[in-house]
């Protein structure tokens, strides 16, 4: 074997067992007991063995308002990889008149020979000239099988029209794909921005204020309906709202395929920082929410009516902030989150709300590796899987600070929070990329993961 993990506590979306992994060519070639001599042999007592985490919602060095995230494919994948993250799934960007494929050559290129871990591609469609139905079996068939669109930013030139959410949803169907997205209804939020504008009300405030719950909720909806109505598939990005969750419940009982997804960020933080002197720092859309909506969402995942959390990682730095402060409509929208992800959802999440380590691996693994198309490739702790693991101490304790976080960034929504747990060593395909606060893998050892239509 190239490498035995010995004395493991492995955990899966179903169970937690003792045994040993022995992994062989970047794959996991058998899990058992007293596996023979590894090339590298890990000892770990006291640890827990997780699948490597995917986060499926990343946005790395992306165009928002003039400025551009401030991870770009490599610094964001090797923070990533400090945080137990293997996999991203990132987004294609479609510019104007351009057809889906030269966006997808586009973003590979970007990412191809600069990240350090596995990612595939959510295909963004934000352009709907007339030949973009036609393009979608061949990108299906090339291995991105997800295709995202806007119901808001009409202003921005890229709001899905109802018609063409609804041919998408019905084209993507027959050839088992997906439509993810953005739910908030575009015109209520641009005529609300617009009002705040007209009477001066332009600080970060009235970021949250113009985009209430209702404008979540109402595009959630017509999204359910409009998917039920053709049989789609549909998964709805960063759920926030409460109402937003029960819709979701309620489309499941109806029998749509209906996956909704959260953020750490609606789960740990709410509406509170926009009265903070750094509010600007926090504006992301849909913003922050109440105390009651955070808890309707961690509701949400214990009755399973929420199947994934991701980031919506999209990092600006204070200064790329700073260029729309006091004016909440110029300042760059985004939150950081891929390095935070799994220690914040464990800490919180399992530590203090009881949630099963099963359940984080279902939420963050298992569930976003079955629904894009990844699994048992990723997401699994299984012969043949490829070897993405990460050995986790849940006893180690670690106080959040900014400048001590890989991520391009000089600010932290959570920082000062202490959390408990935390990833110490990351193996990706059988190579160790991350340990214990060294990068031993190489720059651009990631691969572009094609995903497979499951629907
Ligand atoms: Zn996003």
């Amino acid at each position: 074997m190239d490498m035995v993990i010995r004395n493991a506590t492995l955990v899966t979306h179903k169970e937690t067992f003792r045994g040993e992994i022995g992994i062989q060519a970047g794959k996991i070639a058998k899990i058992g007991e007293r596996i023979s001599e590894g090339v590298i042999t890990i000892d770990a007592s006291g640890k827990l063995i997780f699948p490597g985490i995917i986060d499926a919602h990343t946005h790395m060095e992306t165009p928002v308002k003039g400025y551009v995230s401030s991870d770009d494919f490599s610094t964001g994948t090797k923070a990533a990889a400090a945080g137990g993250v293997t996999t991203i799934i990132d987004f294609t960007i479609q510019a104007k008149g351009q057809s889906l494929k030269e966006s997808i050559e586009e973003r590979k290129r970007q990412a191809n020979g600069r990240v350090y871990i596995d990612y595939a591609l959510h295909c963004n469609l934000t352009d709907f000239n007339v030949s973009f139905l036609r393009e979608i079996p061949e990108i299906i068939a090339s291995g991105i099988t997800s295709f995202k669109v806007f119901m808001a930013y009409r202003n921005e030139g890229i709001m899905v029209s109802n018609e063409n959410l609804k041919l998408l949803l019905k084209e993507t169907r027959k050839y088992g794909g997906l439509v993810q997205v953005h739910a908030e209804n575009g015109f209520l939020l641009d005529y609300l921005v617009e009002k705040a504008i007209q009477r001066g009300n332009t600080s970060p405030l009235f970021h949250p204020k113009t985009r209430p719950n209702y404008v979540e909720e109402e595009a959630g909806v017509r999204a359910i309906v409009l998917a039920e109505e053709v049989g789609g598939n549909l998964y709805l990005v960063h759920l926030s709202t409460r109402e937003a969750v029960e819709a979701v419940k309620w489309g499941k009982e109806r029998g749509v395929k209906i996956f909704a997804e959260t953020c750490p960020q609606y789960l740990l933080l709410t509406e509170e920082v926009y009265q903070w002197d750094d509010a600007s720092y926090y504006i992301t859309s849909p913003p922050l929410r109440s105390e009651e909506d955070k808890e309707a969402l961690w509701q949400g995942i214990r009755e399973g009516t929420i199947d994934v959390v991701a980031t919506d990682h999209c990092p600006f730095t204070r200064a790329q902030k700073d260029g729309g402060k006091d004016i909440f409509f110029e300042t760059p929208n985004g939150l950081p989150g891929v390095e935070t992800l799994f220690p914040l959802i464990y800490s919180e999440g399992a530590v203090k709300r009881g949630l099963s380590p099963n359940k984080l691996v279902e939420l963050l693994a298992y569930n976003p590796a079955k629904i894009f198309g990844l699994y048992p490739r990723k997401g699994a702790i299984t012969e043949g899987s490829d070897a993405d693991l990460v050995i986790f101490n849940p006893e180690k304790e670690m106080k959040i600070r900014a400048n001590e976080l890989h991520m391009n960034l000089d600010f932290s929504p959570y920082e000062g929070l202490t959390i408990k747990g935390i990833p110490e060593l990351t193996i990706s395909r059988g190579e160790i990329i991350y340990e214990q606060g060294n990068f031993p893998a190489s720059q651009g050892r990631g691969k572009f993961v094609p995903t497979t239509p499951t629907h």
